[in-house]
C-alpha cells in the first residue's frame, strides 16, 4: 500500500470524518470538500504526527511554522474561487504545501511563493510524489508578490502582514480576488475584490496566522 492511501488514523474514513465536520461548520463547496477529502494531509505533516492530521487543527510544521487548520484551508479555498473561475492563483507561504495542493486541483495552474527553503524543498517533494505538477515553486519574500506571472484571477495569503502589501493588489487581475488575514496580535480575514482600479474589501472573522516576515531564509 502506497503512503499516501493511509491506515488507521489516517483511512479513508477518518478523512470523511474531517469533511464531515467541515460541512457541519458551513463549507458548502462540493469542488473543495472532494479536493480535501481526496488530498492525505498525513503527507504534510512529519509522521509523528500523522495520527493527528485529520484532527481540525493547526499543527507544527517545523522552523516555527504551522500547516493551517483543515477549516481555514476549506474557508480561505472556497471565498477565493467564489464567482469567477479562477485560472491562475497566487499563493504567499507554501509551508507544507497543503493548501497550495488543494487549490491544484481546483485552477489551471498554482504559483506559491515561501521565504523559508527547507519548507520549500520538503513541499516540493510532496508534490512530486503525489504528482501534483501545475505548481510552480518560487523561494521568495511574497511582500513582492510574483511579478513574472502575474496578473493572477486569485491570491491568497496564509500568513499575516499588519497591512496589505501593494504589489499584492497590483498582481490582482481585473475581476480577480485577494483572500488575507491582516493584523499583528489581533487578525482578521479580508476578502478584496479588484474591480479595474478601485478595490472592495470586506472583512470577514478574526483568524490567527502566524506573521508575514521580510526577507528570506
Ligand atoms: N499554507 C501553509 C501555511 C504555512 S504557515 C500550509 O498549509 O502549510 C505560513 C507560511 O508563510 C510559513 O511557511 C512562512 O515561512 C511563510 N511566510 C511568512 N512570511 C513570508 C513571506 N514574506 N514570503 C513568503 N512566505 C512567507
Amino acid at each position: 500500500m502506497t503512503p499516501e492511501r493511509g491506515i488507521g488514523m489516517t483511512s479513508q474514513r477518518t478523512r470523511d470524518r474531517l469533511i464531515v465536520r467541515l460541512k457541519e461548520q458551513g463549507i458548502r463547496s462540493i469542488e473543495v470538500l472532494s479536493a480535501m477529502r481526496e488530498l492525505p494531509r498525513h503527507v504534510f505533516v512529519d509522521e509523528a504526527l500523522a495520527s493527528r492530521a485529520y484532527e481540525d487543527t493547526a499543527l507544527p510544521i517545523g522552523q516555527g511554522q504551522t500547516i493551517s487548520r483543515p477549516f481555514i484551508v476549506a474557508k480561505m479555498t472556497e471565498l477565493l474561487l467564489e464567482g469567477l473561475p479562477k485560472k491562475k492563483v497566487l499563493e504567499v507561504g507554501t509551508g507544507s504545501g497543503y493548501q497550495t495542493a488543494v487549490l491544484s486541483r481546483l485552477v489551471d495552474r498554482v504559483h506559491s511563493v515561501e521565504r523559508i527553503s527547507p519548507l520549500q524543498n520538503q513541499a516540493r517533494e510532496r508534490f512530486y510524489s503525489l504528482k501534483l505538477n501545475n505548481i510552480r515553486l518560487k523561494h521568495s519574500d511574497g511582500n513582492w508578490g510574483w511579478p513574472e506571472n502575474a496578473p493572477y484571477d486569485g491570491i491568497i495569503v496564509t500568513c499575516a502582514p499588519e497591512q496589505v502589501p501593494k504589489e499584492l493588489l497590483n498582481q490582482l487581475a481585473p475581476g480577480g480576488r485577494l483572500v488575507i488575514p491582516v493584523g499583528g496580535t489581533e487578525q482578521s480575514l479580508r476578502v478584496i475584490d479588484r474591480n479595474g482600479h478601485s478595490f472592495e474589501e470586506t472583512v470577514l472573522d478574526a483568524v490567527s496566522f502566524v506573521p508575514l516576515l521580510s526577507g528570506q531564509i
